[in-house]
């Protein structure tokens, strides 16, 4: 089953809603960019309220389960809208994984470090080089400021906001026409049917059996030494050695 970009991209949708826009662009982008190197993600965490953060605060303190957070909320990035959580896609487009040594389009390098190069490469930074508590599948853009910063009203300055397009903007605006795709396609067909041609050409060059008027030719000159083997060759070859042979090329010095 192959997986296509639309149906990637629906999967992380409903977890883009309510992102800071410029983090929900890049996290688009970042699905994108994946998917282009046979790497499906899926956001699994974007915006997080307050009161959704206070209760998962709660777990393994005041209600059972296990402590996942150490943020209260309005202390983690996620309940501003600037940081995203990804686990793998499987290719069954249902489960995840967060294998972080998962090598899925066996291009030598862990999907998850393709994942966390795309990410930085659209302006966010990787929970898994934080010192103290490494969070691997978190990514965030936080335009300099701390969350206490953020927490109090500071925001990212235009200038800041549209660096960060910089570094994709141009790939949307590189989307082909209608016109240009139609163009692209009959491009790609002529090649097709020249490939199939070459194969032709190259499958005919090279003869099944030496033909009749040249096994003589081609005796004589791997007697010579001149050559090692007579099979496979070209029609172009047999008509050499034939050539050469009447002209007495290949006679054995001494011996006549
Ligand atoms: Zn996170």
């Amino acid at each position: 089953m192959t997986l296509t970009l639309e149906y990637v991209r629906s999967k992380s949708a409903s977890k883009l809603t309510g992102l800071f826009p410029v983090v929900k662009a890049a996290a688009e982008a970042l699905i994108i960019r994946c998917y282009n190197r046979g790497v499906p993600i899926v956001i699994t965490q974007g915006l997080r309220t307050i009161a959704e953060q206070d209760a998962l605060y709660a777990q393994g303190r005041t209600k059972p389960g296990a402590i996942v957070t150490n943020a209260k909320g309005g202390y983690s990035n996620h309940n501003f809208g600037m940081a995203i959580d990804f686990a793998l896609l499987m290719p069954d487009g249902k489960s995840v994984s967060w294998d972080m040594k998962r090598d899925g389009n066996c291009s030598g390098t862990a999907d998850w470090y393709e994942v966390v190069a795309e990410a930085k490469a659209l302006g966010f930074a990787w929970g898994g080089d934080w010192y103290s508590f490494k969070d691997y599948p978190h990514f965030e853009m936080m335009f300099g400021f701390t969350c206490a910063q953020i927490r109090a009203g500071k925001r990212p300055t235009q200038a800041q906001i549209d660096a960060v397009y910089a570094l994709f903007k141009n790939e949307e605006e590189c989307e082909m026409t209608a016109e240009e795709k139609a163009a692209f396609k009959c491009l790609q067909e002529m090649v097709e049917a020249q490939a199939k041609k070459i194969t032709t050409l190259e499958s005919n060059a090279k003869m099944a059996a030496i033909p009749v008027w040249a096994v003589d030719a081609c005796d004589a000159a791997k007697r010579a030494g001149v050559i090692d083997t007579t099979a496979g060759g070209s029609y172009d070859f047999y008509r050499l050695i034939t050539v050469l042979y009447r002209r007495g090329f290949f006679n054995e010095r001494g011996v006549a």
